[in-house]
């Protein structure tokens, strides 16, 4: 075991502040990375102030983080993909059972066994649970690193990791969207990614956003039209006109009013985590047989696919480089929708600490 410098929250109410924490030694099948950025997703925060303690409560101290890049700095002898000095990344799962037909068909983010890359008991007893990505160094099976292709900015890659991924598996398993009329909602570190594959695949563009400023941004990252989803007079005119709408809001909303935007048979997908259930109208399904639908992240081949996509087409997240010591501000801005369009901490900062 070896420690190093991480920001931890001690409880749901605490503020962020420098900590140490173990990490385990490099065993055969394992690679050590330095991280050199970590993306801010609103999961994060879901989990340091506890909102899913329902579903997923809180064991504290938590170090959150699960949008990893860095360079690789020590393999085990099993190891077969990476070398010391490569660029990688790791996302939201350090683990899982590879036996069970969900990892057997590469969805390992579905595995009853699996293990999330922080918050998660730890099945090596490093912790009593798994520690996040706002830290110095992690360890993790090779099985679930992924390649950074060299030609992106690592600030931007960083985000891809959950953000990228969770947005472009839907999309494409949603099918081949090219020409048809596809919407964001929400225009956040999701919504944001989401605009750029829905424009990478061809598809219509149209973003809902409850924030008028990010008008120009939206059109700027690829959208074709954008709506201000509290104007009645604006959400009207395209009920009913939609095939595909993804719903990347992270608090409560009216998901009918988005129902009513599709068309016949029309789906609408969740992938934001609201903390309290959302009220469905029968009747908005009904009419039109349209359907509602939910998606977590992707499995690790899929998400190969993606960072590799994202290399081919130069995609990367669009990023607020912040030192860690202002994580606490950070988390602030993000309940208040006040990034553009994800936060992305340089770890370097964390050397001084
Ligand atoms: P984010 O950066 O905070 O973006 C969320 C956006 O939703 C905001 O920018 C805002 O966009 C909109 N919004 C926020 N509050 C709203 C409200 N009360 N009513 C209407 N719109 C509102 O968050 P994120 O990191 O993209 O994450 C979004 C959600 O996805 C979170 O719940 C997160 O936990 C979840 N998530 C799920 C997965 C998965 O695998 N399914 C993976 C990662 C994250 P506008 O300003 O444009 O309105
Ligand atoms: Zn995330």
């Amino acid at each position: 075991m070896y420690k190093v410098k991480a920001y931890s929250a001690a409880s749901a109410t605490s503020q962020f502040a420098s900590d140490t924490i173990p990490r385990r030694e490099t065993t055969e099948h394992d690679v050590q990375i330095e991280i050199l950025f970590c993306g801010i997703c609103h999961s994060d925060l879901h989990t340091v102030r506890d909102e899913w303690s329902s579903i997923m409560p809180t064991t504290y101290p938590c170090i959150p983080g699960h949008e990893i890049v860095g360079r690789v700095t020590k393999v085990g002898g099993e190891v077969t993909q990476f070398k010391t000095g490569d660029l990688v990344g790791v996302g939201c799962m350090v683990d899982s059972d590879h036996i069970c037909p969900t990892c057997q068909d590469h969805q390992e983010q579905f595995c009853h066994n699996g293990t999330f890359t922080y918050n998660s008991p730890d099945k090596h007893g490093t912790a009593p649970v798994t520690y996040g990505g706002y830290s110095e160094s992690i360890v993790v099976d090779e099985r679930f690193v992924l390649s950074v292709p060299g030609n992106l900015n690592l600030a931007g890659v960083a985000p891809l990791l959950c953000a990228g991924i969770t947005t472009y598996s839907p999309i494409r398993r949603w099918g081949d969207i090219k020409g048809k009329k596809v919407g964001i909602v929400g225009l956040g570190g999701l919504g944001h990614m989401g605009v750029k594959f829905a424009k990478a695949f061809g598809a219509h563009v149209v973003v809902f956003t409850t924030s008028p400023g990010k008008k120009e941004d939206a059109l700027r990252l690829g959208a074709h039209e954008v709506i201000i989803s509290t104007n009645g007079d604006e959400m009207k005119k395209h009920v009913g006109t939609f095939n595909f709408i993804l719903d990347t809001i992270a608090a409560d909303h009216d998901i009918n009013a988005y129902i009513n935007m599709l068309g016949r048979d029309g789906n609408i997908t969740l992938v934001g985590a609201p903390e309290t259930p959302l009220q469905v109208s029968a009747f908005a399904l009904l009419f039109g047989r349209k359907s509602l639908s939910g998606s977590l992240i992707g499995g690790i081949a899929e998400t190969q696919e993606m960072l590799d996509f994202c290399g081919q087409h130069n995609i990367i997240s669009d990023v607020e480089i912040i030192p860690i010591q202002q994580l606490n501000e950070a988390y602030e801005r993000l309940i208040k929708s006040d990034v553009k369009y994800r936060f992305s901490i340089d770890m370097a900062s964390l050397k001084g600490e």
